[in-house]
């Protein structure tokens, strides 16, 4: 089956597009017809992802850009070259930047607590923030800006009081960007995966994986490209009356 072309002639941008989930979904959004932007601290994993991003029209044309998404600097010059390159904001814009500095809350030290608040919750402030004021500026009237919490933003897990604390402020920050940012068009939802198979899960011992994974209703770990399936549904317009909402995306983990 062909795959679906709901995304012809938008322009996204996707943080943390060098790697794992963001990866994926640079390369679900460009197979849709977007023009994607690779927004990754590491040049070479995203222009590894820019060979691997495909091609329908003419038009359609891909970038990687290097970006420390914690710097409001890094994030405006991102915004400010998307902007030369393609005349216009990105209509897509997904925060999938993210790290892990797991410790036990009571040996974690402060500096690692707030690392992880910095990348994936002020991160995605910054990027939102970015790219909506940028889509107002410019008049347009849609957008769609997709967020990535975690399931454990909403169970906790142990070792993640960072990691959880920075998810949980995704969530909230993407309902209050919906409720703000709707009179302009812009919609903001949150994806919430559960155990997906990436370079950041790679570094849990394999013990705690089968432990976690037994816990998965469906049985096994999600793969990038089941999370990167519901963010081109979040960014086309089947998804045009859902704001302020998270989706699961985690094998029925912790149903109920
Ligand atoms: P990943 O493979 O480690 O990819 C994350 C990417 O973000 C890497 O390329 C990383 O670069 C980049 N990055 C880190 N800090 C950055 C910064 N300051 N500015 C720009 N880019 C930065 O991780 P993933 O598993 O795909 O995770 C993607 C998102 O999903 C994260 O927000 C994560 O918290 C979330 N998530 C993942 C899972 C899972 O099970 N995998 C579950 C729930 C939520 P480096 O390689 O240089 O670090």
């Amino acid at each position: 089956m062909a795959a679906p072309t709901r995304l012809l002639s938008r322009l996204a941008v996707v943080s943390g597009g060098g790697s794992g989930i963001g990866r994926a979904v640079c390369q679900r959004l460009a197979s849709e017809g977007a023009s994607v932007v690779v927004a990754d601290r590491n040049e070479e994993s995203a222009s590894q992802t820019l060979e691997t991003l495909s091609r329908h029209s003419k038009g359609q044309e891909h970038m990687a850009v290097t970006v420390d998404v914690s710097s409001r600097e890094s994030v405006e010059k991102l915004v400010t070259i998307i902007q030369c390159q393609y005349f216009q904001p990105p209509s897509v814009c997904v925060s999938a930047a993210g790290i892990t500095q797991d410790e036990f809350l009571l040996k974690m030290e402060e500096e690692d607590f707030d690392k992880v608040i910095q990348v994936n919750l002020k991160g995605t402030f910054l990027l939102t923030q970015a790219v909506s004021k940028a889509l107002v500026a410019a008049g347009a009237s849609k957008g769609s800006i997709i967020t990535v919490g975690s399931i454990v933003g909403k169970v906790g897990n142990l070792g993640q009081a960072n990691y959880s604390a920075s998810k949980a402020g995704v969530e909230g920050l993407t309902r209050t960007a919906a409720k703000e940012l709707s009179r302009y068009g812009i919609r903001c939802n949150c994806i919430l995966p559960g155990f997906i198979t990436t370079p950041m899960t790679d570094k849990v011992p394999e013990k705690v994986i089968s432990k976690l994974t037994s816990m998965v209703p469906l049985g096994r770990m999600g793969e990038p490209a089941e999370v990167a399936d519901v963010c081109a549904f979040l960014a086309s317009d089947d998804s045009r009356y859902i704001t302020g909402v998270s989706i699961e995306v985690a094998g029925g983990l912790f149903i109920g």
